[in-house]
């Protein structure tokens, strides 16, 4: 999960990290409100969850509070790679001699956490890395050992950022490690860092990404979500339901079953039949008529699916009672839409029979109700 620039900076604040004096405003009204309270030069910064505001006009720097309604009047409303602005963050204008890039994020191939310095900051770290990887300090940290004052050294020194800053990125290192991992993150990132024009160092944008798996205990964080860019609408309502539910969009099959594993080989099942899974979903144990009720009408929020595959095995559960959910919930379908359903385990020659007077449909293998699906949608997608 993303957050957005100003709600990162209070975290980062939280922390111990510098970071500008600002805050976040709505209106043009708002912002010169504001740069009247910070005084001075204010920049006015669009908040929308993608980087590269800058280049896309959504940063601009104001010399006063009117001006700076003027700024804001231009900036909000517009439109960045797809996202309506909203909302801008205004901050105290800071006078940079130096922008550097600090990042903290997971390196799965090594099975680390990774530092990241740069002298090169403000611009794209990816671009960086492409043209001259030799102005990037990469070092792996153990996160069952946790950074060393070493590594950070090691950092400071290979990245050829200001040595004689080196107390003060030091301590910004280390702080913004205690908050990548008390946040549970996949990303804190600090580009540009700069050193002001008076020699403190502060963070002047801010970027954090939670791991979606520890939302549950980052209660705080996740009231910080926004349906948008990074956040399917479905997934988010699948995530507000608590059902185990990925999104593929651009398929015709919907697709559900009791376990993960039975759940991902059905898809594959779907797609060598010649259709097209629309999603991942997982109704798990308790496959109650209330669960696949809200399995149903989730599936069917998207109006790219029509039909829908059922695979479920009963071994804690048994077929007959699973059948009797699935009959009450097929009648409460928002839209009626061919369902197959494969059943094998406990009770079902029971479940088989009670499926019979159904607009069900029954088949005793995965190959076999894939096959049918696809054949009532229509053959091959
Ligand atoms: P991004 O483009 O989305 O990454 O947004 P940033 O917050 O990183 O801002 C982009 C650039 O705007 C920075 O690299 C700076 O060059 C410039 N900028 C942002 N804030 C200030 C400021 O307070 N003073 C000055 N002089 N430039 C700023
Ligand atoms: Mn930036």
């Amino acid at each position: 999960m993303k957050i957005h620039e100003y709600q990162a900076k209070d975290v980062f604040a939280k922390f111990g990290i510098p970071v500008p004096p600002g805050k976040i405003a709505f209106t043009p009204d708002e912002v010169e409100d504001v740069a009247r309270e910070l005084e001075g030069k204010v920049v006015v910064k669009a908040q929308v969850h993608v980087g590269g505001r800058g280049k896309a006009g959504g940063i601009k720097l104001a010399d006063d509070p009117k001006d700076a309604r003027a700024k804001a009047e231009q900036i909000i409303g517009m439109d960045i790679k797809g996202l309506t602005v909203e909302k801008v963050l205004v901050t105290k204008a800071i006078d940079i001699r130096d922008e550097y890039y600090l990042g903290i994020t997971l390196d799965r191939d090594a099975r680390m956490l990774v530092l990241i310095l740069s002298a090169a900051g403000g611009i794209d770290i990816e671009e960086v890395a492409r043209e001259t990887p030799e102005k990037i300090a990469k070092v792996h940290i153990d996160p069952l050992i946790g950074i060393q004052d070493y590594q950070i050294t090691q950092a400071i020194f290979g990245s050829g950022v200001d040595t004689t800053k080196s107390r003060e990125i030091r301590s910004i290192v280390r702080k913004l490690y205690n908050c990548y991992l008390e946040i549970d993150g996949s990303l804190a990132e600090i580009n540009p860092l700069v050193v002001t024009t008076d020699g403190e160092v502060i963070a002047l944008d801010a970027k954090i990404n939670i791991d979606d798996n520890a939302l549950f205990r980052q209660p705080d964080l996740e009231k910080l979500m926004e349906v948008g860019a990074d956040m399917d609408a479905i997934e988010a309502e699948a995530r507000h339901k608590g059902i185990a539910y990925v999104h593929l969009s651009d398929g015709n099959v919907g697709v559900m079953g009791n376990g993960a594993g039975l759940v991902m080989t059905t898809m594959d099942v779907v797609s060598r039949a010649g259709g097209k899974p629309n999603n991942f979903l997982d109704i798990g144990g308790a496959a109650t008529a209330e669960v696949v009720e809200d399995a149903f009408h989730l599936i069917l929020l998207d109006p790219n699916v029509n039909g829908i595959f059922l695979n479920v095995f009963g071994g804690i559960v048994r077929c007959d009672v699973v059948a009797e959910g699935m009959i009450k919930a097929y009648q409460k379908l928002p839209r009626k839409v061919p369902v197959v359903l494969r059943m094998t385990g406990t009770n079902e020659n029971i479940a088989r029979k009670m499926l019979e007077d159904t607009p069900l449909v029954y088949e005793s293998t995965t190959e076999a109700g894939a096959a049918k699906i696809v054949e009532m949608l229509g053959g091959q997608s």
